[in-house]
């Protein structure tokens, strides 16, 4: 293992997954800290916690446990990825959580750089763009969870840590890897313990990638993942960088099940249903205790040795307002997911081996329900969306998309991807 990761949630983890491999780095994604050690023919294990919201003393307690077992299994390096618009609040946790990696990791100094330039996220001096705008003009200004009111990334950081924060700023790194090097001796001298290092474009990730190889502990989006990657496949440190993509073959039928309603998901449906077999899961009559699961997947078992199918429980705003005033938010959620999570384990049993999931929640769910472990990181689909192999003594190939992302034929691309 060259690349040990802790991310701080579920697809956050997919998303630095899919840049290493795309780095040329052979990649498996974890589901928490896993019980046995990682295969042998991996260069990077990137550990998903769900740690990002929940009170910072219990996200710095998963990520030491998370780092306990990368060092168990070698890594050499660490990385701790959190999201491109460094979603956190005064209290943590990406703050706390690097504080106590540094501490255990006994290392004085690490960077902070989220920049995902591809995404429109850019850092210049100090200050997180989102798109055309600063962060606290974006939409996360208005996160229900965590607001992003301040573009400072200095601050922000400051107001998380005890230790001092710096900043290397856009001329230093565009200057190369030899002067951020420079940089990052010159402020641990002068008793600064972390940086913010600006970078707006690949061309930077590259030359931070590149003066971050013998870094300890380094924080980041996905972004700095690449550059770590290509730097390591330069160096010629990656010696199945070509095939890092590579999935064994897997033969079954395909299905698609749906839980998100997301704008892009509402039409990825729509698009579906307009050619290919479908089935809905109504939530009211699941509510009203249906055999729903059943019926749809007796309706699956007589399709599936023709085409792939869908089950979806997809649907528009207003449908989704009127479900949720009859059961409630959490209940109507709770309810579907736990149908949908039933409906893909019956699938696999119906010999289901190549499995697009949308919705980030409802991935969650399924790939509980399925027991899957881990994940071995296969091709780019969409940006951000993977082929996966999930672990297992039945390997299924899973798609685990969440709301927004994926084009509007996603569904039958990603099936045919397999085809
Ligand atoms: P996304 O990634 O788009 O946010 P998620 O799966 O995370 O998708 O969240 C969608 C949530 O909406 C899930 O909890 C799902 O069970 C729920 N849901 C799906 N269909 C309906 C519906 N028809 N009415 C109400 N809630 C629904």
């Amino acid at each position: 293992m060259l690349l040990g990761c802790i991310a701080d949630d579920f697809t956050g983890a997919t998303d630095l997954a899919s840049m290493l491999v795309k780095g040329g780095m052979r990649t498996i994604q974890a589901i928490g800290v896993p019980a046995g050690p990682p295969p042998d023919d991996v260069d990077a294990v990137v550990v998903a916690l769900k740690s990002r919201t929940i009170p910072a003393q219990e996200a710095v307690a998963q990520s030491l446990a998370a780092l306990a077992w990368l060092r168990a299994h070698g890594a050499p390096q660490v990385y701790f990825k959190y999201c491109s618009t460094f979603d956190s609040t005064p209290q943590g946790n990406i703050g706390p959580v690097t504080d106590a990696l540094m501490d255990a990791l006994g290392t004085g100094f690490t960077i902070a750089c989220p920049a995902f330039p591809e995404n429109g996220r850019t850092i210049f001096r100090g200050y997180l763009f989102v798109g055309d705008v600063l962060l606290s003009e974006s939409g996360m200004k208005d996160h229900p969870l965590t607001p992003m009111t301040d573009a400072s990334l200095v601050r922000v950081l400051q107001a998380q840590t005890r230790r001092r924060v710096g900043l290397v700023r856009f001329d230093t790194v565009a200057a190369g890897p030899q002067a951020i090097r420079e940089r990052f001796a010159a402020l641990a001298a002068e008793g600064t313990a972390m940086a913010i290092v600006d970078a707006v474009s690949d061309a930077d990730l590259g030359a931070i990638g590149a003066a971050c190889e013998d870094m300890p502990l380094v924080t980041a989006g996905s972004g700095v993942g690449l550059g770590l990657a290509l730097n390591a496949r330069a160096r010629g440190r990656l010696a199945h960088a070509a095939t890092a993509s590579a999935l064994p073959r897997v033969s079954g039928s395909g299905a698609v099940v749906s839980g998100s309603c997301s704008v892009a998901t509402n039409a990825q449906v729509e698009e579906w249903r307009r050619s290919r077999p479908a089935f809905r899961v109504d939530a009211l009559e699941l509510a009203a205790g249906a055999p729903v699961v059943r019926r749809a997947l007796d309706w699956a078992g007589a399709q599936l040795a023709r085409a792939p199918v869908l089950v979806y429980a997809t649907s528009t705003p207003a449908e989704v307002r009127a479900v949720q005033a009859r059961l409630g938010t959490a209940a109507a959620g709770a309810l579907i997911e736990g149908a949908l999570s039933q409906i893909a384990q019956g699938l696999v049993a119906l010999g289901v081996r190549k499995l697009v999931v949308a919705g980030g929640e409802t991935s969650g769910a399924v790939v509980q329900a399925l027991g899957v472990q881990t994940l071995r990181i296969g091709p780019q689909i969409d940006p951000g969306v993977p082929w996966t192999l999930a672990d297992g003594a039945t390997p299924v190939a899973l798609a685990l998309k969440s709301g927004n992302f994926g084009s509007v034929d996603f569904f039958a691309k990603a099936l045919e991807q397999l085809a």
